[in-house]
């Protein structure tokens, strides 16, 4: 009478009726040929119907069990499979800038951190680009702000266009963008830098037709401690730029 018990838990619901089936149509002869006792009596009427009440009763137990456990098993795993979907976009969300698209400052500060590590275990070159757009504040004045930040999307999509696959591009904050070119010489990053440069001056945008952009430019090389300097470098060559008089490229020696 126990035996839907274990069969059901082991063989699964399908297989485990087919396995009860096929055990009581062996089981019923028996009974029938008079081998084995019910309550220390003979097999009649009242006990084989007091066993089938017993073992429908355990049939019915196990296969609810059974269904309780698949069920608890699929909710488990679709929760843990929503859970995932759901940790990928919180991570996406985390990374990137809600405006442009692009990926944020988090972003980057995590990839620069390992690309600086890749030039220290392949001593291969880096190289680091720092935009800007110029006079913003008068677009911004000018056409007022949501105009701005069509324009601040428009002209990341413009980038992200341009640059390869391997370079990373991050909106730094506000107006300015940032582009790591892994595995880039200094002379190319500035032949690219000179390339967006003249393209973004060439581009009509769509709601303040013409704009202008002031690019730094570095390479990333570490010290015997390991340390760069890279971001100030960056950041003082941009400022080299903007005084020069904006709309050009401007190379950290
Ligand atoms: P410069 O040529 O020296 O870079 O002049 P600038 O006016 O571009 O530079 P500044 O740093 O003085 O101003 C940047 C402006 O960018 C100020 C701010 O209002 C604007 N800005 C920053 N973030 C956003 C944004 O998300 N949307 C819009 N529309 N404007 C922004
Ligand atoms: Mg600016
Ligand atoms: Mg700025």
């Amino acid at each position: 009478m126990t035996f839907p018990l274990y069969v059901i838990p082991v063989l699964g619901k399908s297989r485990g009726l087919i396995a009860i089936f096929i055990f009581y149509l062996i089981l019923m002869p028996i009974v029938y040929s008079g081998i084995g006792q019910w309550d220390h009596g003979e097999w009649n009427s009242t006990s084989v119907m007091r066993f089938c009440i017993i073992s429908s009763a355990c049939i019915f137990s196990a296969y609810f069990f059974e269904s309780s456990s698949v069920n608890a098993y699929n909710v488990i795993q679709d929760t843990l499979k929503k859970e995932q979907v759901y940790l990928k976009q919180l991570e996406k969300l985390s990374t990137t800038d809600q405006l442009t698209g692009l990926n944020n400052r988090r972003y980057f500060d995590k990839q620069f951190k390992l690309e600086i590590q890749k030039v220290q275990r392949f001593s291969t070159e880096l190289s680091l680009m720092m935009l800007d757009l110029d006079h913003f504040k008068t677009i911004n004045d000018q056409f007022g702000h949501p105009i701005g930040d069509q324009v601040l999307k428009e002209f990341s999509q413009l980038l992200q266009s341009k640059i390869r696959a391997t370079d990373i591009l991050s909106r730094w904050g506000g107006e300015e963008f940032i582009i790591l070119m892994p595995q880039t010489s200094l002379s190319n990053a500035a032949i690219f830098a000179e390339k967006i440069r003249s393209m973004i001056k060439r581009h009509t945008f769509e709601t303040i037709s013409q704009l202008t952009i002031s690019i730094g430019i570095t390479s990333v090389e570490l010290d015997s401690n390991g340390e760069n300097n890279a971001m100030s470098k960056v950041d003082k060559a941009l400022y080299q730029a903007k005084r020069a008089g904006r709309d050009r490229v401007f190379v950290s020696d």
